[in-house]
């Protein structure tokens, strides 16, 4: 009983709750420590080349590994399948690094010696207790060392990821978002800004996407980069983005109101939308509530979530199309793009990603250019509208134009303004030109 509550079974290390208990003693003891979250990349593909058993010697030859560099007073765990926790007596980084190449060393002589070839390749998130915030908090400690192994897999080319004041200011913020989100979404404190989409052929306004900023009472603004990510990766994201077209209708609704012809509104909607139950339902709820047609709503979804369930989307797309919604596909081209699903979903509208315009703006040899025509006369040939995103200046405007692109967006013709803003510089004097959800 004792060895299953204090080691890990396969390895013979210490468990991960033995580890916290001895970061728990050295912290009250004040011992400065460096502390290292270490995990190998694709091991799942270890594990299925070489077979579950190869795979298990190498993790009991990395326990072997880390035992040769372990000094007095040092302890570590096997946390998980692939992840080990180190606890060094250093104080320096520099100190800790070359320890730690040492240790990639032996770990691959064991991986030549089980696997031939293979290049392991390992990759850790490190603290410098001393130097972190609530530097002798063991809890404190273990989070800040997931936050930097976390950092450390994002990151193809550094191997390591030292915890410091950038990264605490993010795990600062994602906390403070974490445990206001609800409070936030029901004090209003979410708000709808919009940024004009123009029609290139005219130079008038034919829509506007929304975009949300979080006005923090204790914070400042959040911008969405902040927040969105962790809300994708949390779920709120569902409850944020049918607010935002909660949002987007009532201004509709204040426009229609007040005698101004109002303009579709683009509302971006997360991936876990699409494989929530009731999705349609709500949105059409919405729209009646405020008795706006949903032609007046456009829905952005993105490329990447696409690919991976074409026939479920489609499904929901051409439900959300019936109901009288117009689907856009976002930021196509940021990712692994295919031709393929622009002939295989019913999409109204194609935003090509900032990055393929700038790209074509950048171009030397025309490549990207043709690239990018060929794409715009695709998607003409489908019957399908494109959005330049990220215009920025009157050249990126004229090769929009002289591509044939339909609408573009972008800083040339404003940042995404509160409506108030919106309303002075773009509905006044072009609403007499604009109609919803004609195009
Ligand atoms: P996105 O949907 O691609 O939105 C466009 C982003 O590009 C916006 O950033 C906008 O301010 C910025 N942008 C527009 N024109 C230009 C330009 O000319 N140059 C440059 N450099 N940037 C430009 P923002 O508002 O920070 O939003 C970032 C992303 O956050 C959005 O990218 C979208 O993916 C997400 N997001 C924003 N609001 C929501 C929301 O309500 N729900 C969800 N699910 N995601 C949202
Ligand atoms: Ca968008
Ligand atoms: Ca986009």
């Amino acid at each position: 009983m004792e060895q299953l509550s204090r080691y890990d079974a396969l390895t013979g290390a210490y468990n991960g709750g033995e580890f916290r208990t001895l970061l728990g003693v050295a912290c009250s003891r004040k011992i400065p420590m460096v502390l290292v979250a270490l995990n190998l990349r694709n091991f799942k593909y270890i594990n299925e080349t070489y077979g579950l058993s190869t795979a298990d010697k190498f993790l009991r030859g990395i326990k072997r590994c880390l035992d040769s560099i372990q000094q007095p007073g040092e302890f570590f765990c096997r946390q998980s399948a692939d992840v080990f926790y180190i606890a060094l007596r250093e104080t320096e980084a520099e100190k800790a690094m070359e320890r730690i190449e040492t240790l990639q060393h032996r770990i691959q002589q064991t991986a030549t010696t089980l696997l031939g070839q293979y290049p392991v390749s390992i990759y850790c998130g490190i603290v410098l207790t001393a130097a972190a915030p609530e530097p002798f908090s063991a809890s404190a400690k273990h989070n800040y060392m997931m936050a930097a192994l976390a950092q450390a897999k994002k990151c193809q080319k550094e191997n390591v990821y030292i915890y410091d004041q950038e990264l605490h200011k993010l795990e600062q913020t994602r906390l403070y978002a974490e445990s206001n989100m609800k409070r936030a979404l029901e004090q209003e404190e979410f708000q709808l800004y919009l940024q004009p989409k123009i029609d290139l052929s005219t130079g008038l306004l034919t829509g506007a996407e929304a975009l949300v900023r979080w006005q923090t009472k204790d914070r400042g603004m959040l911008f969405p980069d902040q927040f969105i990510p962790l809300f994708e990766e949390n779920g709120f994201c569902v409850h944020l983005d049918l607010y935002m077209v909660e949002q987007a209708c009532k201004q509709l609704r204040r426009w229609m109101d007040e005698g101004m012809a109002p303009t579709n509104i683009s509302v971006n909607q997360t991936r876990l939308l699409f494989a929530s139950e009731g999705y349609v339902s709500k949105l059409l709820a919405i729209t009646e509530k405020y008795g706006i047609s949903p032609q007046c709503i456009t829905l952005e979804i993105l490329e990447s979530l696409v690919l991976d369930h074409v026939e479920h989307i489609n499904a929901c797309i051409e439900e959300l199309r019936s109901a009288g919604f117009r689907i856009s596909m976002d930021d196509f081209g940021s990712g692994y793009s295919s031709l393929n699903i622009l002939g295989r979903l019913k999409i109204d509208e194609l935003k090509l990603d900032r990055l393929f315009l700038m790209g074509a703006a950048k171009d030397t040899d025309g490549s990207q250019r043709k690239i990018m025509a060929c794409i715009l006369e695709l998607a003409k040939q489908l019957h399908i509208s494109t959005v330049a995103e990220g215009v920025e200046t009157q050249e990126n405007e004229q090769m929009m134009v002289q591509l044939c692109c339909n609408y573009g967006q972008g800083y040339y013709y404003s940042r995404p303004l509160t409506i108030a803003d919106f309303e002075r510089e773009f509905l006044a004097p072009y609403s007499r030109h604009v109609q919803a959800g004609v195009h």
